[in-house]
């Protein structure tokens, strides 16, 4: 599968704001926005004058860019999102949310995104008890993930857990520690969503 290979922390500067891609590094002082919080490259920190399809390309990109997601499967989500009742935005983003890295990493299974990513393809998390190594699947309320069985035993998953167990969940999941597993409550609405951005300008980005 196509991956992005460049430098992660490049991306969080670009749309200045922590995107929290590298997992531990981005909660200490390491982290490069913390550092150096302009945009990358020659013209970083110029001036700039944004214009409106600026703004709304920034704000697509940076959304794609805190989910891991490629710009096709990006587009499939926004059609998705369009063919569902209610704001299309506000669709979208819970349509991220759902995603099973996203869960994985929301609930403290992983460190970031890409590491629920590589975590979910080897086989180490379930869906209502049965294996589960697709990292786009959608999850449903009442959808209960868990780290698989022979995974419990495996020190890298238990590392994990130990490192990222303290981080805040969010509220539309419940998470039981000892047992290693987590139930989607409800999916999320806009305002259980810590993603900064105005995600009306993606729909005016896709709706020219
Ligand atoms: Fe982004 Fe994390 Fe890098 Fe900070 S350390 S710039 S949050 S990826």
């Amino acid at each position: 599968m196509a991956r992005y290979t460049g430098a992660v922390c490049r991306q969080c500067r670009r749309e200045g704001q922590k995107l929290f891609l590298k997992g531990e590094r981005c909660y200490t002082d390491k982290c490069a926005i913390a550092r150096r919080a302009y945009a990358p490259g020659q013209h970083g920190q110029g001036r700039k004058k944004t214009s409106e399809y600026g703004l709304q390309l920034r704000a697509k990109q940076k959304a794609r860019r805190f989910y891991g997601v490629l710009e096709s499967q990006f587009a499939k989500y926004f059609d998705m999102a369009e063919r569902k009742p209610g704001m299309t935005g506000e669709n979208l983003l819970r349509i991220l949310e759902s995603r099973m890295d996203n869960v994985v990493y929301r609930v403290g299974f992983a460190a970031s995104r890409k590491e629920a990513r590589q975590l979910v393809r080897h086989g180490h998390y379930t869906v209502n008890g049965k294996k589960m190594d697709i990292p786009s699947y959608l999850l449903k309320a009442g959808d209960v993930i868990a780290v698989a069985g022979k995974s419990k035993n495996s020190d890298k998953i238990k590392a994990v857990v130990e490192t990222n167990g303290a981080r805040p969940v969010p509220k539309w999941l419940d998470v039981d520690k000892d047992k290693l597993e987590a139930r989607v409550i409800q999916l999320p609405n806009r305002e259980d969503i810590d993603l900064d951005v105005e995600e009306h300008l993606i729909v005016e980005l896709y709706s020219k």
